[in-house]
């Protein structure tokens, strides 16, 4: 039997509804309008994509949005001078600067600059710190939205076998704390794991975050797993044909592949439209989260962990 499709649009779309109503009562009930800055520098064309999905989205939503595009040849001081503007500002509530920077700026000095209340890509020290102690504090977006579709589809996940691809901070590292914190046995696989596929297949949660083309096949998977697939990789489609300029077309995969994994698995999230638009939907999440934490206001339900 196919497995179910994971429809993370559609889980991102009610997700986004839930945090407008959320912001809507902030507004009318406390005058408060929670606000992201979202720091850009350089000119790189995928990140000016994603910084301007972010900013539409946080409007959409009823929150301000606070774009700041810096020249690719900025200071690192003159950075850390605008991280700490914004720790400041009591209207901005949530701080993100857009990786990757030029390579004369310091990813790790960016990250521990930035106040760990308003630290909505969960990347700060003191939230992985947090996380890995079970306290509460900010998550990174990725996972946050991986463990919302999986306690979506399986309800409870206490005593399932986990098995995580990939030990990035972004994403591998927080997931399996997730997921641990919600009781399932988890094993964090990596490029030196040896028999990765024998160790896939014990899995009753697969995550998939590598950044390898259909790197996980059909026969890695245990029948009737459920599959999480976080890659985005663009691969040459000659079969689409050229663009006007000549070169072949693209498109879109995973880290697993599709077709082989579905006929195996119980449910699986496609690429695109499956963990992509939950990254952006739970940085408004944690948006609100922050807000509603530095205001001294009860948390709504089902934003964060
Ligand atoms: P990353 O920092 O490059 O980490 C990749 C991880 O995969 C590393 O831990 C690496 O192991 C492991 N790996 C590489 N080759 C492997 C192999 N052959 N077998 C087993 N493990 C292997 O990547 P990331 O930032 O976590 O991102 C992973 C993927 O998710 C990328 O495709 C990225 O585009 C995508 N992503 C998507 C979203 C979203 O919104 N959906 C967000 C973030 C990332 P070592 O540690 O041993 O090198």
């Amino acid at each position: 039997m196919a497995a179910e499709r994971i429809d993370g649009k559609a889980f991102a779309a009610k997700l986004r509804g839930q945090i407008a109503a959320e912001v809507a009562k902030l507004k009318e009930g406390h005058g408060i309008t929670p606000g992201l800055a979202v720091i850009l520098v350089g000119e790189d064309p995928a990140s000016e994509v994603y910084v301007r999905n972010k900013g539409r989205q946080t409007l959409e939503v009823g929150m301000n949005s606070y774009e700041y595009k810096l020249d690719a040849d900025t200071s690192q001081a003159d950075l850390m001078a605008l991280v700490d503007k914004l720790n400041a500002d009591p209207a901005v509530h949530g701080i993100l600067c857009q990786f990757p920077v030029p390579d004369h700026l310091d990813e790790a000095r960016i990250i521990a600059a930035i106040s760990p209340e308003k630290d909505v890509d969960g990347l700060h020290v003191l939230s992985a710190g947090l996380l890995a102690t079970g306290q509460k504090g900010l998550v990174s977006c990725t996972p946050l939205g991986c463990l919302m579709l999986l306690r979506d589809y399986l309800g409870s996940l206490s005593g399932l076998e986990a098995v995580v691809v990939g030990r990035s901070n972004l994403v591998g590292k927080p997931l399996a704390q997730l997921l641990l914190g919600d009781n399932c046995t988890v094993t964090i696989a990596h490029s030196r794991t040896r028999d990765l596929p024998d160790v896939v297949r014990r899995a009753d949660i697969v995550v998939a975050a590598v950044g390898r083309p259909e790197m996980v096949t059909g026969d890695w998977i245990k029948p009737g797993a459920t599959v999480i697939d976080v890659g985005i990789n663009r691969i040459d489609a000659p079969e689409r044909g050229t663009n006007e300029d000549g070169s072949v077309k693209t498109r879109l995969v995973g880290d697993v592949e599709y077709d082989s994994a579905a006929a195996v698995a119980g449910a699986i999230t496609p690429v695109p439209g499956g963990v992509g638009p939950m990254t952006i939907a739970c940085l408004l999440a944690n948006t609100v989260t922050a807000c509603c934490r530095s205001n001294g206001l009860p948390e709504p339900k089902g934003l964060t962990v």
